[in-house]
């Protein structure tokens, strides 16, 4: 379950970044568009190559890598067969590409050479310190390249090139710094917020379930009923509700003890759990009393379910009874249209109590 919850956080993160790195893509995309089409509108611009070339060399190269890095990283995200690691080296070359295509594109406006940098920093969110090496070493390398290409590009005056360089790799270098430590805290962070959602998650189901028997509890079984109303109004099919009740429990509490009686009520527990997971869910409503709530079932199956329950639990052999045994009676109420979920719950207890009334031992259904 851990497990789940941090890929979980992981793969938001995946995701998130490959949506936002294809907004940038479709942005640097549609700028270029208007650029060129300016440039080779403007008579006087000397683009130093054919219109088609320069078509060629500044949309559909640009467009033809960016679309190759997010469908290829999309489609590897969403076949799921990429470890968490694997994902996060991906995402993170994907944000190298998509930064580094301006970068070499336009290496002469000094700020698109830097682009790369950015994907240094993004690493401290979410990836982890060896994504972030590698991504700096790729970044220093484009900054090499292109500024080698920016060196014979300008008539630099020797000082003022070499201030640039010193001050762009010495800024690659102090944000990989700062990147490396933060993201050595974002993964304790990450796996605290993580643990402690699972502990939340634990608590909560913890809350809904009788710890005796593991069967959901009253609460929750207040909720079902509301939300089973509903869906019963929705769709109009039929839903029943089946109360339980142990016969004179209180008697095997006095008798054999307190310990012997929670066997009894586990045995039962037990029953209602397997007989009725395919047609809805029981619940401990009390002490030692059990609904199960049936849906989209018809009254048949409902009368099988339940007889079956009471027969088997009559029939069911407790050492520490020697040979005399127990048994439950049962009420059962079908939905009706516009009902409350007090006045159903009420017409089940009634038949119940009906059932107890003519002897204990039995279903009663209510009319
Ligand atoms: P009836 O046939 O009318 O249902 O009689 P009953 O004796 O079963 O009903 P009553 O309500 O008088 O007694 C229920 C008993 O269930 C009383 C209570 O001590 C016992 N009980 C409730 N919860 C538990 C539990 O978790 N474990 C045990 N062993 N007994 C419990
Ligand atoms: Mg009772
Ligand atoms: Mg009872």
């Amino acid at each position: 379950m851990n497990d789940t919850i941090t890929v979980n956080i992981s793969k938001k993160w995946q995701m998130l970044l490959w949506k936002v790195f294809l907004t940038l893509a479709c942005i640097f995309m549609v700028v270029e568009l208007i650029m060129c089409m300016t440039d080779i509108g403007n008579d006087k611009a000397d683009l130093g190559m054919s219109g088609g070339a320069y078509i060629t060399l500044y949309v559909v190269v640009p467009f033809l890598i960016y679309a190759a890095a997010l469908t290829g990283t999309l489609v590897a995200l969403k076949k799921n067969k990429l470890t968490d690691n694997g994902a996060d080296w991906l995402v993170s070359l994907m944000m190298f590409t998509v930064l580094a295509v301006p970068a070499f594109e336009h290496y002469n406006a000094i700020v698109l050479a830097l682009l790369p940098m950015v994907s240094i920093v993004i690493t401290a969110v979410f990836a982890n310190q060896n994504i972030t090496l590698v991504m700096t070493l790729l970044t220093f390398c484009s900054l090499i390249i292109n500024d080698i290409r920016l060196y014979s590009l300008f008539e630099w005056k020797e000082i003022s090139f070499g201030a640039y360089v010193t001050a762009s790799f010495g800024l690659v270098l102090v944000l990989s710094v700062v990147t490396f430590l933060l993201n050595m805290h974002t993964k304790e962070l990450m796996e605290s917020i993580g643990n402690f959602t699972v502990r939340q998650m634990n608590l909560m189901t913890e809350l809904r379930k009788d710890p005796l028997t593991g069967l959901y509890n009253r609460r929750s079984f207040e909720e079902s009923l509301e939300k089973e109303i509903q869906r019963t109004e929705e769709t109009g099919e039929k839903a029943y509700i089946a109360i339980f009740d142990i016969d004179h429990f209180k008697n095997v509490n006095d008798t054999y003890g307190h310990s012997d009686g929670d066997v009894v009520i586990k045995a039962l527990c037990k029953m209602l759990k397997e007989k009725s997971k395919d047609y809805g869910l029981a619940f401990r409503y009390g002490g030692e009393e059990f609904v199960i709530l049936f849906n989209n079932i018809e009254l048949p199956k409902v009368i099988n379910v339940v007889e079956d329950v009471r027969t088997e639990f009559r029939c069911y052999y407790f050492q520490f009874m020697n040979n005399s045994g127990i048994t439950c009676s049962c009420g059962v109420a079908e939905y009706s249209k516009g009902e409350s979920a007090k006045a159903w719950f009420n017409r089940a207890d009634n038949s119940l109590y009906q059932a107890k009334e003519a002897g204990r031992n039995r279903t009663v259904v209510s009319e």
